[in-house]
């Protein structure tokens, strides 16, 4: 008994075993990740037109035996390669990066199909960008961080719910001190916005009153605030020629690697990702 299904696979790696016959690992927005033998994938250019390799996005044909948890490529047509990508020994390195974290994580299947239209469009922007970002990698893994539930609320402090913005917004807009300062709804001054607290636990922050407990914390300013804030509605291509500070490039490394550590459990060593 086996079962069999069409669907589109990036590829992340190809083994060979025995001498023709490969293992296939790659990434579906239905199935997640799979790993499948193409036997003959060495050699048949009649089922697999030479499309077994890394970083290729192929419709595949596949057989899956379930008594046996296998799966087996019948067929595979190319859609779509990154040549430029490719040829680019860093932006490979980058992409290899992203893939390794996906590989890293335990992905649902509901949050498949996500993940799989956010890694072709990292690919499409480490393929066709003109410049790359030195904090395209890091944004890409709090990307996924925050979609996996682990958003940071950086619009109000979490002790005392306190606005924490540049600028009055709504419902404090206007508002004024006996000496004429812009003041929050609190009454208090506001001044200029020079950053925040967060907290890696909880992802809230602090305002400028109230002091941070005990506990892991970062200091993110204004343009990481607001990098962040955008993480939602931002993707790749918007990632890939940003123009950043030092400081911001530092603050986001830090929080970052923190923070995914912290909430999905993985750091960077040796090359991968590992529990840490
Ligand atoms: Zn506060």
């Amino acid at each position: 008994m086996h079962q069999e299904w069409i669907d589109e696979g990036l590829i992340l790696k190809v083994g060979r075993f025995r001498e023709i016959d490969c293992w296939v690992r790659f990434f579906s927005p239905n199935q997640g990740l799979v790993t499948a033998m193409a036997f003959g994938g060495a050699k048949s250019r009649r089922r697999f037109c030479g499309c077994l390799d890394a970083l290729n996005s192929v419709l595949f044909k596949v057989r899956f035996f379930p008594a046996k948890g296998r799966h087996v490529l019948e067929e595979g047509t190319l859609l779509r390669g990154f040549p430029r990508l490719r040829q680019d020994a860093a932006r490979t390195g980058l992409a290899a990066n992203c893939l390794q974290f996906v590989q890293a994580l335990r992905i649902s299947p509901e949050d498949a199909p996500a993940i799989h239209k956010l890694l072709m469009e990292t690919l499409d922007a480490l393929d066709q960008a003109e410049n790359v970002s030195s904090v395209f990698t890091q944004l890409f893994r709090a990307k996924i961080c925050f979609t996996q539930g682990y958003a940071p609320e950086l619009d109000s402090c979490m002790i005392c719910g306190r606005l924490v913005a540049e600028e009055p917004r709504s419902g404090d807009q206007g508002l004024r001190s006996a000496d004429g300062h812009a003041v929050d709804r609190f009454g208090c001054k506001m001044g200029r916005f020079s950053g925040l607290t967060l907290a890696m636990e909880t992802g809230g922050v602090y305002c400028a009153h109230c002091p941070p407990v005990a506990g892991h914390q970062v200091h993110i300013g204004p343009e990481t605030r607001s990098i962040l804030s955008q993480l939602a509605s931002s993707g790749p291509r918007h990632w890939a020629d940003m123009s950043i500070s030092r400081t911001t490039r530092g603050e986001l490394f830090q929080m970052v690697d923190g923070y995914v550590r912290r909430h999905l459990g993985l750091c960077w060593r040796n090359g991968r990702f590992v529990a840490g």
